[in-house]
């Protein structure tokens, strides 16, 4: 199945905006093929395929909040306080009677309402008589401390749309509703080189020149964050045919080939050319900082995508780039990247017309709040700037700037996964 048509790429300008490429992407990558009936224990971070309707109310049956007494909201105290006979208990797990008039229930937090009674006193709020009955005040609410079947989700709701991506809330709302098992999205296969002469295994031989491979390992894991199933390619070389060699290979295996380096215009970024040769692409000039050069391609209808190779320009570019993608070939909902408003404690200038994300640690200003400091140094090579802080802030494409005490949009990094 094709999961990326060659003609989405009919996009002629020179800078393309975050938001351009990101509705192509969304536009035109299709869900693959393929899906899964996994026990509720597997289903954390899995895509739900079709929504799930709740086969039951939640709630199942009413109960009560609040350890207590329960009673009828036609007997409740008007007035005055009133005095009632105990005349049942009733306790979690276990049936309850109907309640006559006039009575009150000693009831437990989850125990189900006796029919017939739809109101708890907390068991602080009333005054246990010698002979055993008790008196509670007046001014009760009817219904107060009781949790009406289905007041969570009614039955035949829909409890989780089709394409959410699931988070252990997720997963604990199926197992409440009763089900055992989820029908999810298979997961997709990606292939991940590196590409350089450059570049070499970690703890490999090198030559002065030469530098270890960091980016497999940081996008792999990213990789696996959204619960791809990563197939590590190794390192690919400077070379045209190689390259066209392994790539080929690799889309035909896989739903997506990710690869780093060699995708600037440089005379020495192949990766362009074997794509050109193997299948088509289009070099995303994107209009973002660290990360403008971006591939986008497609390989016997399996997308392709070259990140920088400047690690915080691959990382950058993964969120924006990969990730939608990766959600697009799930079917997943989409789950646009939104900052928390943060104030800034730095200064920067920018050029307008480009969107740019400054990598930054967050501490509590004195009156509390949240503010961002920026790391003290920009190129996008440093991988301590992703190491040592806490997220990356978004400038927009207007903004020409940034002065101490604005506010400005915060990405956690957990968020970007
Ligand atoms: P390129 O995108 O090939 O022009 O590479 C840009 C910069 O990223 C160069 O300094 C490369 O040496 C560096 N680089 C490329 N690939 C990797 C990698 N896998 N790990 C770390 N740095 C890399
Ligand atoms: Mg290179």
């Amino acid at each position: 199945m094709v999961q990326l048509s060659n003609d989405c790429f009919a996009f002629g300008g020179k800078l393309m905006t975050i938001d351009e490429a990101l509705r192509l992407i969304e536009a035109r990558v299709e869900p693959i093929e393929g899906q899964e009936h996994l026990p509720l224990m597997e289903c954390d971070n899995r895509v739900l395929l079709a929504p799930l309707y709740a086969p039951a109310p939640l709630p199942l049956f009413a109960n009560s909040a609040v350890d207590g007494y329960a009673l009828r909201g036609a007997d409740l105290p008007q007035e005055t306080e009133r005095t009632f006979p105990v005349i049942a208990r009733v306790q979690a797990g276990a049936p309850a009677e109907p309640i006559s008039a006039g009575a009150a229930v000693r009831i437990f937090t989850g125990a189900p309402m006796p029919q017939g009674a739809d109101t708890v006193f907390m068991q602080e709020d009333v005054r246990l008589e010698p002979d055993g009955r008790i008196t509670a005040p007046a001014g009760l609410k009817p219904g107060a401390n009781m949790r009406p079947a289905g007041e969570d989700i009614a039955q035949g709701a829909m409890a989780i749309s089709g394409g959410k991506r699931l988070r252990p809330q997720h997963v604990a709302l199926a197992a409440a509703l009763g089900l055992t098992h989820l029908t999810l999205r298979r997961r997709v296969s990606v292939a991940i080189f590196s590409t350089g002469d450059e570049v070499v295994e970690p703890g490999g031989r090198r030559n002065p020149a030469q530098l270890f491979d960091s980016n497999r390992f940081m996008l792999a894991a990213m990789l696996r964050r959204l619960n791809c199933e990563v197939h590590d390619l190794g390192i690919l070389r400077d070379d045209r045919a190689a390259l066209a060699a392994a790539l080929e290979n690799a889309a035909g295996n896989h739903d997506l080939v990710l690869t780093s380096g060699g995708v600037s215009a440089g005379e020495e970024d192949h990766v362009r050319a074997a794509i050109e040769k193997i299948g088509s692409l289009v070099l995303w000039s994107l209009a973002i900082k660290p990360g403008r050069p971006v591939a986008m391609g497609v390989v016997a209808g399996t997308p392709f995508i070259g990140l920088p190779g400047n690690p915080v320009a691959s990382f950058v570019t993964f969120a924006y780039v990969v990730r939608p993608t990766i959600l697009a070939l799930l079917g997943a909902t989409p789950e646009p990247l939104t900052g928390l408003p943060v104030r800034a404690a730095f200064a920067y200038k920018k050029k307008k017309g480009r969107r740019e994300y400054v990598r930054a640690s967050l501490r509590h200003a004195d009156d509390g709040s949240l503010e961002a400091v920026k790391f003290p140094r920009e190129g996008a090579g440093l991988l301590s700037s992703l190491a040592d802080t806490d997220g990356i802030i978004e400038l927009s494409e207007d903004a020409e700037g940034v002065n101490p005490g604005d506010l400005v949009h915060f990405l956690a990094y957990p968020v970007l996964l």
